[in-house]
């Protein structure tokens, strides 16, 4: 979409985007709503653990419970009694705000099944189950996502996952998502781990792809360009240092690929956070303004019942166009702005609406606010490093520019403070 600006470029920017806005609004034209990508972050990544495995739950849990910024899926069945044995580990990942997403009962080989019947008792039964079963646990759990066993899937077994889920993870190939190509919702691909079939290093070479962090100007044709941040979607299964199983992942391993993640300032969340997050803007970012006696609505459809209950979105709108007070509203509660200008809207509650302040009536908030007249948001880092796109680090740096002494070219800066996650912006030096 829009490539990722760095932080003194953000009023500019903003101010720019105001200006095309209120254009657009000028002409009637435009779709009021955009999306900021990523939540605001430079891409995403979602880990997945498959088969409700004990080791899961005995080697994550401290791990997820030491990083809180990093929220993952576990796809579980009733294979091995996975789910039953243990459920109360799970219920307490979800609780962590980990997301419990459905494997299937008993882990079938879907396209080998005939049976109509069978296939609902295996997806969309047993997403039930799941629910009821984390309850019994203490966790209030609801199922939106679906893993295929051994991906296995076709047009019969998506219309069964669609009853009952709004998005289904595949795998193979790359597993990464781009912010404005729309994917196939229930064939979502993922990139697998197994010890001998990838490394340590190439997961976090993943990290980085996903994060645009790297010289793809020479990639190879058959590769697919990167062409900015994106969503990347791994595949694990258990964790444990048994080196006999080649599907597992050993624990200080995982930890560093969360680490790497958030040191590249990936949004590390489920799959269904952000497969709904990603879904919504699709239809947010079409959806036309209806016109009022004193500014505008917005509505647009849910694509599929079984979303989350919430799906909050990060996004600009225009209101310069209605007003410079402008309020934003939804179900009748006034939405606050955001420091940066953003308002996080509820994509559940299907409509918005932009009005001018009725006689007397205060905006909460100033709608000028803008990062950039804030100072604190640049003195939020403290260390600046300045990387080439090979990742060699070219040293220490004042702040989000390349000084004068350095070739033209394309360089990454990674900003650091205490107590707050790094931030990594590519660079144009000219
Ligand atoms: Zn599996």
């Amino acid at each position: 979409m829009k490539p990722r600006k760095s932080v003194f470029s953000v009023k500019a920017a903003v101010a720019a985007w105001s200006l095309t806005m209120s254009l657009a609004g000028f002409c009637g034209a435009a779709a009021p709503i955009e999306t900021v990508p990523w939540n605001g972050h430079v891409g995403a990544v979602s880990f997945t653990f498959d088969d409700a495995l004990e080791n899961q739950v005995q080697n994550l849990t401290p791990i997820l419970d030491e990083l809180k910024d990093v929220h993952v899926t576990f796809f579980v069945t009733s294979m091995g009694n996975g789910i039953q044995n243990n459920a109360a580990g799970f219920a307490n990942l979800a609780k962590a705000g980990h997301e419990i997403g459905n494997h299937t009962d008993t882990h079938a080989h879907l396209s080998g099944i005939s049976d109509n019947s069978e296939l609902e008792n295996e997806i969309v039964k047993f997403a039930d189950k799941i629910e009821s079963t984390m309850a019994e646990n203490g966790a209030k759990v609801r199922v939106t996502s679906l893993a295929t066993p051994f991906c296995e899937n076709n047009d019969k077994i998506k219309s069964v996952i669609n009853k009952r889920h709004f998005i289904n993870r595949d795998c193979g190939w790359h597993g990464r998502n781009e912010w404005d190509v729309e994917p196939e919702w229930l064939s979502i691909q993922a990139k697998v781990w197994t010890r001998s079939g990838a490394s340590v290093e190439e997961l976090l070479s993943s990290l980085d792809t996903a994060a645009f962090i790297g010289n793809f100007e020479g990639a190879k044709p058959w590769e697919v360009s990167v062409k900015g941040g994106s969503w990347l979607v791994v595949l694990n299964h258990g964790v444990t240092d048994d080196k006999g199983d080649d599907y597992a992942i050993n624990p200080e391993d995982i930890k560093k690929l969360f680490k790497h993640a958030l040191e590249n300032d990936l949004w590390t969340a489920p799959f269904g956070t952000i497969g709904a997050y990603h879904r919504a803007h699709f239809i947010v970012d079409k959806a036309e303004k209806n016109e009022t006696e004193n500014g505008y609505t917005v509505q647009w459809e849910i694509p599929n019942e079984h979303m989350p209950e919430s799906v909050p979105l990060r996004v600009k709108i225009d209101t310069k166009s209605v007003d410079e007070k402008a309020i934003v509203e939804q179900d009748g509660k006034i939405l606050k702005q955001e420091s940066d200008g953003t308002y996080i809207i509820e994509f559940m509650a299907k409509a918005l609406t932009v009005r001018k302040p009725k006689e007397g009536e205060k905006n909460p908030q100033d709608s000028t606010t803008a990062i950039a007249q804030n100072p604190k948001f640049e003195r939020e880092y403290t260390n600046f490093t300045l990387f080439d796109m090979n990742g060699n680090k070219l040293g220490a740096v004042d702040n989000f520019a390349v000084p004068e002494r350095f070739p033209k070219g394309t360089y990454i800066i990674r900003a650091e403070s205490k107590g707050h996650p790094s931030k990594t912006v590519k660079m144009v030096h000219k």
